[in-house]
């Protein structure tokens, strides 16, 4: 008797499928619709949430947005989808992504194969039978031959370490997490604390209705105008007409979106040109100003001071009081190094009489009271607390999902002092275990629905490539990961990145191991090497034929 049919015919509550997918943001729905619509494979999605979404679904505190601009950010598999779809605005808000994500989910009917309010805790290898058990915390509830992690990697807060926290007596809100509701900010003292991309986004807007505002910022960031606005008619027209060839351009330039004015170092321009690109960049918006000003800027160190001090100067221009003005102003690590906010009027919010900023690194935060926050020199009462500190980055997701490979091998375990990877999408000892814009993958760094739609591809490619060759299980080779993570190592070191502090680098969260989790070579040279290992019939993956342990 075949034993894999024996243990699945033992107990019947357990569902079987060929591949289970966790998450049902961009990656989950696509890599749904992609198995089960055009593969015809069993395909079954898990997700915490109560509705699709992802990131949207969770983060919907006010001021939220992309900083991708929307006619880029969004799926590109389906041109009835682009064609049927039309943004409203240069920069989409959440809650218009978010109802995008649904049509995506209403039209390809993917809602009737997903499971919400179902977090995975665990998932754990079955060598014998060559399967991955899947399960919540009232045990294992599916088993399947693929797993697909949408886990994201920006899905895991970062938890507050603040004394007393628990003692507050106020509302808290965390924009990770934000709720359903709409929360009310007018007549109250409010409390931000974190000034990254997320607290960049809610202080601007929270500070418009709040009766006070106090931001409490560790580190300043380079922020810089987003240039959002209303799209035109005639602009989606115009986009609409072009999508394939804006899809092309997106994939072959280095952060995926179809920017190609980037000269080749700041440093060997004159300092009026210079001016003129970072002018031009600045104000035009988006993630101009790092991707299509200077092509050096996360390379050589005198050209990211061009940059920086360019930005430095902005701040200084806009920030009416001089003391808090430096207070804003980044200093000691590079531009870019961190991912760079974008801002509409974030700057000319400190010239308000209701916002206050409070330095937290030289004056820590000691406590959290009945009544509000206690610095090391002052006690702020407040009405609200909203933390907008950041997420256990890249790995959090993965490593929070109590995965068990091979010979009890657990991924925490094995990936204690950081992520080992193959591309960035699998790790050895985890058969048949793929992880959408994984650690060592370009991920953050390259415009995500299109990374996640090359992840997805090449996820369900190798699977359909094993089912066409009577093979079942896919691993990569020691060898292989090892050689990756020397790569995606050497980039790094020729970059800016490693030395900052950052959640790229995991520096971001206490005892974190510290090192560089993107693969920093760009996208096009991360599709070609892609692409090469699937023509070449999965270089550097063991497949092997389990039939015969079956039978
Ligand atoms: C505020 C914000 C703004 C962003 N803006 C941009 C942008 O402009 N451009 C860009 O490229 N990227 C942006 N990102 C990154 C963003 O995360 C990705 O663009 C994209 O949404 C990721 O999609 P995903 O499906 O891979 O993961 P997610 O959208 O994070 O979805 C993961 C899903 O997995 C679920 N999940 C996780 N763990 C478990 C578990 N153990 N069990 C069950 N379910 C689980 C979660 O509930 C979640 O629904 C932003 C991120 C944030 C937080």
């Amino acid at each position: 008797m075949n034993p894999r049919a024996h243990s699945l015919a033992a107990d019947s509550s357990i569902k079987s499928f060929d591949v289970v997918v966790i998450g049902a943001g961009f990656a989950g729905l696509y890599a749904l619709h992609r198995l089960r619509d055009q593969m015809g494979v069993s395909a079954h999605v898990f997700d915490a949430a109560s509705d699709v979404g992802g990131t949207w679904y969770w983060n919907r505190y006010p001021g939220a947005r992309c900083d991708i601009e929307s006619i880029h950010y969004s799926y590109s598999f389906s041109e009835e989808l682009q064609q049927e779809w039309t943004w409203s605005e240069r920069f989409a808000s959440q809650p218009e992504i978010l109802n995008y994500l649904n049509r995506v989910a209403d039209r390809f009917d993917l809602r009737k194969d997903i499971q919400f309010n179902t977090r995975i805790t665990s998932l754990v290898w079955d060598d014998k039978n060559k399967l991955w058990e899947v399960g919540n915390e009232e045990g294992i509830i599916a088993r399947c031959k693929y797993l697909i992690a949408g886990t994201g990697n920006l899905s895991v807060a970062k938890k507050p370490d603040f004394k007393d926290f628990e003692k507050f007596k106020g509302e808290i809100y965390a924009t990770g997490s934000w709720p359903h509701e709409k929360v009310d900010f007018t007549s109250k003292r409010v409390g931000v604390i974190g000034a990254g991309a997320s607290g960049i986004q809610a202080i601007t807007e929270i500070a418009k209705e709040a009766a006070h505002l106090t931001v409490f910022q560790r580190t300043p960031n380079f922020a810089s105008p987003i240039g959002n606005e209303p799209l035109t008619p005639e602009a989606v027209k115009q986009v609409k007409a072009r999508y394939k060839e804006i899809r092309t351009k997106s994939r072959n330039s280095f952060g995926g979106m179809p920017y190609d004015k980037a000269l080749p170092s700041a440093i060997a321009a004159t300092p009026e040109e210079r001016r003129r690109v970072y002018d031009d960049c600045y104000w035009d918006g988006g993630f101009r100003m790092i991707f299509d000003s200077f092509q050096d800027l996360l390379f050589n160190k005198e050209s990211n001071d061009t940059a920086a001090e360019y930005i430095r100067a902005k701040i200084r221009e806009r920030v009416k009081d001089p003391k808090v003005a430096e207070m804003l102003t980044p200093k000691g690590y590079p531009y870019g190094t961190k991912r760079p906010p974008l801002e509409t009027k974030y700057y000319e919010t400190y010239n308000r009489d209701n916002v206050t900023l409070v330095d937290i690194k030289s004056t820590p935060i000691e406590m959290v009271t009945e009544h509000g926050i206690r610095t090391s020199n002052a006690e702020f009462e407040l009405d609200v607390i909203v933390l907008a500190i950041g997420f256990d980055a890249m790995t959090g997701p993965l490593l929070s999902m109590g995965i068990i490979g091979r010979a009890g091998l657990a991924l925490n375990k094995k990936w204690a002092d950081g992520p080992h990877t193959y591309l960035g999408i699998t790790t050895h000892g985890f058969p048949n275990l793929f992880f959408i814009t994984g650690p060592q993958s370009p991920s953050v760094l390259y415009n995500m629905p299109l990374a996640i739609e090359d992840h997805v591809a090449f996820a369900t490619d190798a699977i359909r490539y094993l089912r066409e060759h009577d093979l079942d299980v896919m691993e990569p080779t020691q060898e292989a990961e090892t050689q990756w993570g020397a790569l995606v190592d050497s980039i790094a070191q020729k970059t800016l990145l490693p030395g900052t502090d950052s959640w790229y680098t995991g520096a971001n969260i206490p005892g974190k191991p510290r090192v560089c989790m993107i693969y920093l070579g760009g996208a096009p040279s991360y599709r070609k090497i892609c692409a090469d290992v699937e023509a070449n019939g999965y270089t550097g993956f063991a497949l092997d034929r389990t039939a015969a342990i079956a039978a």
